[in-house]
């Protein structure tokens, strides 16, 4: 066993596929044997601009962070995992000692460490070791490439519980990306009763409509007044309970703020400028309370049981492209033109074994 063929960022635009050791699981880890690996935008902002914010590729590393793989070998404290074991591998790894870990909002960790977050290296190898606490086990109807969507669906759940979402409630999305039309997904699940989404993207719209969204609304060239109207016409008159904001667009903030019903919350998921002008005095007198969330935490277990119940079905709504790592090249070069691929997932997987 000496193939630890690994992707690699050397910096921008320099992906290389290099063997690296086979590391060993310490005593509270778990050596895990990559089976599927999903690229996702940030994966992809990487490799274009060699950065993310203060997050600069300074050292080659490994990408990928939305895995999982088939346990190899189990370290010498761990319990509950045999060789054998299909698990998902949430990302992040945090100090476990700070107030933050210690009151379960881990990821809020200022040590944490995230899968190809500078300097930490990511999954898209053969084989990587992970700490047991941050893997889960696969139910039996739970596929590997399912268990590489928990990583994004977490967001998702995260957000869900960050907005508080109720049975019955108005939701509005912004942004159909992947992140929106998971949000949407999981919404519909928690029987919210009615989703209204938005992006400028007819193609993406569709999907979100074949996939439960209630209305879609297509923003391009239409005014904050125009989207006021035809938003609350499509909630039958009423403005949203909850916005949910997958953007990052200084519009979209500035629709979910205005349309928020009074005493509602705004959930902020998309990130894109470091400041922008939001309309702060209509939030205050109304109440519209405005969230962030920065990933996730606990989400795992819940976003395999809604996976399991098949209370949403990813692999049928979201469309993906097949790679092996060795291709992993050619997978990244597909994932920026995203030509064919509506929801921009891309897997890479060794479909030897599985
Ligand atoms: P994505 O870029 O694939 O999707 C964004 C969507 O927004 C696209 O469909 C695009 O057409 C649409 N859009 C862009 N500008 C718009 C505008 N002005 N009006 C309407 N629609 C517009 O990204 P994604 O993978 O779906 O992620 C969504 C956002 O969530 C990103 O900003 C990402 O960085 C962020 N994110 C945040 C967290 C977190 O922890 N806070 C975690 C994951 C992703
Ligand atoms: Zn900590």
């Amino acid at each position: 066993m000496t193939d630890n063929l690994s992707c690699i960022l050397y910096g921008k635009n320099d992906i290389r596929l290099e063997q690296r050791p086979i590391p060993k699981a310490g005593p509270n880890q778990l050596l895990i044997r990559v089976k599927t690996v999903g690229i996702c935008g940030s994966d992809v902002h990487f490799c274009l601009h060699g950065a993310i914010g203060n997050f600069i590729v300074k050292e080659p590393m490994v990408l990928g962070h939305e895995s999982a793989g088939i346990v190899e070998a189990v370290g010498e404290n761990v319990r509950g995992f045999s060789v054998g074991d299909r698990v998902a591998m949430e990302p992040g790894l945090s100090c476990k000692e700070c107030q933050h870990c210690k009151t379960g909002s881990y990821n809020l960790c200022p040590d944490s460490r995230f899968f190809a977050t500078p300097p930490t290296d990511g999954s898209l190898a053969r084989y990587v070791a992970h700490d047991a606490d941050f893997c889960f086990k696969l139910p039996e109807n739970v596929s590997l490439e399912e268990g590489a969507l928990c990583e994004p669906l977490s967001v998702a759940v995260y957000a869900s519980r960050r907005a508080h979402l109720q049975i019955g409630q108005n939701v509005l999305i912004t942004g159909a990306g992947p992140i929106g039309f998971l949000c949407l997904l999981t919404a519909k699940a928690m029987g919210v009763s009615s989703v209204v989404i938005t992006d400028l993207d007819d193609g993406r719209l569709a999907l979100a409509k074949k996939a439960g969204a209630d209305h879609i609304v297509n923003v391009r060239g239409k005014s904050q007044d125009d989207l006021r109207c035809e938003i609350t016409s499509a909630f039958g008159g009423s403005m949203p309970d909850v916005s949910m904001e997958c953007t990052g667009a200084q519009p979209c903030v500035e629709t979910a703020i205005t349309l928020t019903k009074s005493g509602g919350i705004v959930v902020l998921i998309g990130l894109g400028a470091s400041r922008i002008e939001i309309p702060i005095i209509e939030a205050s007198t109304r109440e519209v309370d405005i969230r962030g969330i920065f990933r996730y935490a606990n989400c795992y277990p819940t976003a395999l049981q809604l996976i399991a119940s098949g209370k949403l079905n990813l692999l049928r709504d979201l469309t993906t492209a097949d790679y092996q790592l060795e291709d992993a090249v050619k997978a990244f070069e597909r994932a920026q033109k995203a030509d064919v691929i509506k929801h921009k997932k891309y897997y890479i997987f060794d479909p030897i074994n599985i």
